[in-house]
């Protein structure tokens, strides 16, 4: 039997002629279509001199022919790398020299800085043209696909370098088809399925968790650019899902048109890549109808545990672990500590670092870097990672609980709280805050009222006031970032 993913997609369908991807512009593509491009592209890529375990580097707008070409390096048997395209010439370099790709596929604007005589250079541009396209004209859409096992390489996906370089996350064909299988069965995704795909495809959430699971049950998606709320809006009564990171969810609100009568033939929301604030959930519920089905997981992992699809979906918690999904936690009374996950969901190690490998991993369980707790029903919480730790004067500070307490404040925005180097503490608790339109909340406000809330270690030593907090494309809030901005903080203040 043959475990290459795309076979499985392939056997999936079960109507070549079912509708598969409508873009914004109004084209349609059917599973035949997108499936037969695939091959054409394969026979390009095979022409090219691919061979099974070769890497194609991406660096490619989202577009159909892009998703096409995913699907064709998979059928060759070989690796995907799909690329950031916010990534700048430098930090191409290191992927490239990193991974080593036998092709690159990148825009023909993009080629001339990026070709070099080691790897073969490929163009497609957002509006499908460049040299991939041009080649696919002269090629059959037949193609076998080639034979991998479970343990063969799909893919490899660039961490996002949070700390030090960036890893290469080696993901088999096991692991997409594993989970892929359990997010169709616990989030009852069947053919009927229209999906808004608004996510980033260079991305584990926009690339598999949504496309893998759509292909998997034969469904369509309504594929878009990026997100935009106005579009969003216009394709509800039209879809029945929706997968975003939170920030799509706190605009959505903000959308005069959003109630119960426009979200009617909607069936689930799902939410993940970063934290969905409860506030976020209670409006979204109270607006219409719907308690968003928030998940965890991550590049490493693909997806570890989701909120339940019958039963209560619990506003800040990141629900049960998968069905063939391990997840323990390093404490020892039970309480919070770092999460460990075990199971075919879990990737093949970090491109060319075994080192770094073994070092993530203790008895087979890979170690998250994400702090968490399981409450008395089981559900899974997370309070932060464990790198975001704030240790002041030798206790731990959870920042997730400041944060919370902080964003309770009338006049209060969102907030995110980092440890700062200081001279008395080593660490000295800090909030970074933004405040609503129009509050002109002070700093001494905001501390008396914490400090009847949270005991003296855990308050804040300063609140910082910003406009805007800084986030990367998944919505996550990058607290290295504010890190290094304000490093030197109390040593100026001292
Ligand atoms: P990435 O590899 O970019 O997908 O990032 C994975 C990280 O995102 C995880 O280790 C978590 O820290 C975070 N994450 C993903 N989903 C959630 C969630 N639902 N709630 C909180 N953090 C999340």
């Amino acid at each position: 039997m043959n475990d290459n993913i795309f076979q499985h997609f392939f056997d999936a369908k079960k109507n070549a002629a079912n509708h598969f991807v409508e873009t914004e512009l109004g084209e349609h593509f059917t599973y035949d279509g997108i499936f037969n491009l695939s091959g054409q592209i394969a026979n390009v890529l095979i022409a090219e001199g691919l061979k099974p375990d070769d890497r194609v580097a991406a660096q490619v707008e989202k577009s159909v022919a892009a998703l096409a070409l995913y699907l064709a390096v998979v059928r060759c048997g070989a690796i995907f790398l799909p690329l950031n395209t916010a990534y700048t010439d430098t930090e191409m370099d290191y992927f490239l020299g990193d991974a080593e790709p036998r092709i690159l596929i990148c825009d023909p604007a993009r080629a001339a800085n990026l070709s070099n005589g080691i790897y073969k250079t490929l163009t497609l541009s957002a509006n499908n043209s460049g040299s991939l396209i041009d080649s696919t004209k002269l090629q059959p859409s037949s193609f076998a696909t080639v034979h991998r096992n479970m343990d063969d390489l799909a893919a490899i996906l660039y961490t996002s370098g949070t700390t030090g370089k960036s890893k290469g996350a080696m993901l088999s064909h096991g692991n997409l088809l594993s989970n892929a299988k359990s997010l169709v069965k616990i989030w009852r995704f069947t053919a009927d399925d229209v999906l808004i795909h608004a996510l980033p495809t260079y991305h584990t959430h926009g690339l598999f968790v949504a496309t893998n699971t759509i292909m998997l049950a034969g469904a369509s998606m309504l594929y878009l650019p990026k997100f935009d709320a106005d579009l969003i809006m216009k394709l509800i009564p039209r879809a029945t899902t929706l997968m975003g990171v939170p920030t799509f969810y706190t605009r959505l609100l903000s959308h005069p048109h959003l109630n119960r009568e426009h979200v009617a033939n909607m069936r689930v929301f799902i939410s993940g890549s970063a934290p969905l604030l409860a506030e976020t959930h209670k409006e979204w519920s109270d607006k219409t109808g719907h308690a968003i089905l928030e998940r965890y997981g991550m590049t490493e992992t693909n997806m570890n545990s989701s909120n339940p699809y019958d039963g209560e979906r619990v506003a800040g918690s990141v629900g049960f672990p998968l069905p063939d999904v391990d997840i323990r936690i390093d404490s020892e009374a039970g309480g919070i500590g770092v999460i460990e996950i075990k199971g075919p969901n879990v990737f093949k190690g970090y491109w060319r670092m075994p080192e770094k490998t073994a070092a993530e991993f203790r008895d087979g369980y890979f170690i998250s870097g994400d702090l968490g707790r399981f409450d008395d029903r089981g559900y899974l919480h997370i309070v932060g990672r464990s790198k975001d730790l704030v240790i002041t004067g030798g206790f731990n500070v959870y920042p997730i609980e400041i944060e919370n307490e902080i964003d309770g404040i009338d006049g209060v925005l969102e907030s995110a709280v980092i440890g700062l180097p200081h001279r008395d503490f080593g660490e000295g608790v800090t909030a970074v805050v933004v405040r609503k339109p129009h509050s002109a909340i002070s700093e001494a406000e905001i501390k008396s009222q914490l400090d009847v809330r949270l005991a003296k270690f855990k308050q804040p030593k300063a609140i910082i006031f910003v406009t805007e907090l800084p986030r990367n494309a998944m919505g996550k809030v990058q607290k290295n970032v504010l890190r290094k901005t304000y490093d030197t903080y109390y040593a100026a203040a001292v």
